[in-house]
C-alpha cells in the first residue's frame, strides 16, 4: 500500500506535466540537514543536493527564522523601488567576492544572459567593436543554462536539437581537462580570438559534462590570454562557487581574477532562486536604466535570506568543511580500487566517479545507492556525481563511503 502511494505521485506526475525529466523512482517529503524522507518515510542522505544548490543543508533553521520574518514584512517590490534587504545584499556580496559591482537576477541562466549582455556592451562601448559584430569565446562540453541563446552554443545535440534557430556571436574553443595539453587548449582559444572578440565565457570546472577538472595552471594561462587580447575572463560559478570547491571561488585555486563572475544555486541558501552578475564598475556601468531588469530580481525575502545565507557559508564553516571532506571523500573513494571504477576526480566535496562502461552504467549503480539510503545522479551514462551538502559531518559520510563501497564490491 506504501509502495503505491509513491506510484500514484509519479503517475500524477507524469500525466499532467511535460516530461522533461526523468527523475529517480522516489517521491520527496522532507528535508532536514543532509537527509531526505520519501512520503513512505524512508530516510536517504543527499549526494545531489539540488546539484550544488543545497551547500547550507536542507531547512536550515536560521534561514527558515529569516524567510519568516522577512515575508511577514515584505516580500516583493519589484525594483520600482528601493528596499533595505536588497541594499545590504549588494554590499555583502560586494564585501565578500571583492567585486565592485552586482547585478541579481533569479536563475543562473538570466545571470548568465546578463553576463552576455555585460561583455556585449562592453564589448561595444568600451573596445569599439563595430555594432552586431562581438564574438564570445565558449569551451566544448559546457553548460550554462537552458534559453535559447545559451542553448544554441552548447555542444549537446539533446540541449538543443529542434530549438533553433539560435543567436550568433559565439564560437567554440577546446577545454581542457584529464591528459589535456595545456599549450594546445590556450592555442584554440588564442586561434579564435579577434579584434570583435570581447569575452572568453568558461566553467572553471565543467560539472554538467562530468566534473571535468582542468589541469592545474590551464586557467592562469586563459587569465594571461584574455589580458593580453583586452578580452573579458568571465567565470560561470554557478555550481563551482560558494564554498562547493573547497575555496569559497574555483578560480582561487590558481590565485587568478576574472572580469566578470556568475553566481546561482546555493546562494538562495537551498531557500529560494537567486543569481548574480559581478563585475568591476567600468563593465557594470554600461548598464542604464531600461537596459535590463526582471520583475523578481533582487526582491527584498530572496536577498535578505542570501544575505544570512553569505554569512552561514563562514559561521558554519562551510568552505573548510568541504576543503577538507572532500580530500578525504576522494581519497576514500580512490581505495575502493576497484575494476568498475575507472575514474574518480574533483575538488572539494563536488566530486564525479567516472565508471567503466563494459562493466556497469551510471544509472543502474544510482539505483543500487537508492536502495541503500543513498540519492546520487548520474551524467553521461558513465558518471556519478557526488555533491553532499557542505555541512556533512565526518560520521556521515563515513557512513555513505561504507554504502558506496559495498555496493560497488557486489557488481
Ligand atoms: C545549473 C547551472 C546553470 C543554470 O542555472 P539555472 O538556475 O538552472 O538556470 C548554469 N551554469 C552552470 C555551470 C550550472 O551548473
Amino acid at each position: 500500500m506504501s509502495l503505491s502511494l509513491q506510484d500514484e505521485y509519479i503517475k500524477r506526475e507524469s500525466l499532467y506535466g511535460a516530461q522533461n525529466y526523468s527523475p529517480l523512482s522516489v517521491v520527496l517529503e522532507r528535508g532536514e540537514g543532509v537527509y531526505l524522507w520519501d512520503v513512505d518515510g524512508n530516510k536517504y542522505l543527499d549526494m545531489v543536493s539540488a546539484y550544488s544548490a543545497v551547500s547550507h543543508g536542507h531547512s536550515h533553521p536560521e534561514l527558515i527564522k529569516t524567510i519568516q520574518d522577512q515575508a511577514q514584512k515584505l516580500a516583493i517590490t519589484s525594483r520600482a523601488f528601493y528596499t533595505e534587504p536588497f541594499a545590504n545584499f549588494l554590499q555583502s556580496l560586494s564585501k565578500v567576492s571583492g567585486f565592485e559591482s552586482v547585478l541579481t537576477m533569479n536563475t543562473g541562466a538570466e545571470a548568465v544572459e546578463t553576463a552576455i549582455k555585460a561583455a556585449r556592451r562592453w564589448g561595444y562601448f568600451t573596445k569599439g567593436i563595430p555594432e552586431n559584430k562581438a564574438e564570445i569565446i565558449v569551451a566544448d562540453g559546457n553548460f550554462h543554462g537552458r534559453t535559447t541563446t545559451i542553448v544554441g552554443f552548447s555542444s549537446d545535440k539533446s540541449y538543443k536539437d529542434g530549438f533553433g534557430p539560435f543567436s550568433s556571436g559565439f564560437v567554440e574553443a577546446k577545454y581542457c581537462w584529464s591528459e589535456c595539453d595545456i599549450n594546445e587548449s590556450i592555442a584554440s582559444f588564442k586561434k579564435m580570438i579577434n579584434k570583435n572578440t570581447c569575452a572568453v565565457l568558461v566553467e572553471p570546472i565543467q560539472g554538467e559534462a562530468g566534473i571535468r577538472v582542468p589541469q592545474d595552471g590551464w586557467l592562469l594561462k586563459l587569465r594571461e590570454l584574455c589580458t593580453s587580447n583586452n578580452v573579458l575572463l568571465i567565470l560561470d560559478e554557478i555550481q563551482s562557487g560558494l564554498g562547493r570547491t573547497g575555496k569559497l571561488f574555483a578560480y582561487q585555486h590558481e590565485n587568478i581574477k576574472p572580469d566578470g563572475l556568475i553566481l546561482g544555486k546555493a546562494l538562495g541558501g537551498a531557500m529560494l532562486p537567486i543569481s548574480a552578475f559581478l563585475s568591476s564598475k567600468e563593465v557594470m556601468d554600461h548598464f542604464n536604466a531600461g537596459s535590463h531588469g526582471s520583475t523578481f530580481g533582487g526582491n527584498p525575502l530572496a536577498t535578505k535570506v542570501a544575505s544570512r545565507a553569505l554569512e552561514l557559508l563562514y559561521e558554519d564553516n562551510l568552505i573548510e568543511n568541504s576543503h577538507i571532506l572532500g580530500d578525504y571523500f576522494k581519497s576514500k573513494l580512490k581505495s575502493i580500487d576497484n575494476k568498475i571504477i575507472k575514474d574518480v576526480r574533483g575538488k572539494g566535496l563536488w566530486i564525479g566517479m567516472e565508471l567503466n562502461e563494459s562493466e556497469v552504467n551510471a544509472k543502474d549503480l544510482c539505483l543500487m545507492l537508492l536502495n541503500e539510503g543513498i540519492l546520487c545522479k548520474e551524467t553521461h551514462k558513465t558518471v556519478i556525481r557526488f555533491a553532499p551538502p557542505l555541512m556533512i559531518t565526518k560520521d556521515q559520510l563515513d557512513s555513505a563511503i561504507k554504502k558506496i563501497t559495498k555496493v560497488v564490491r557486489s557488481i
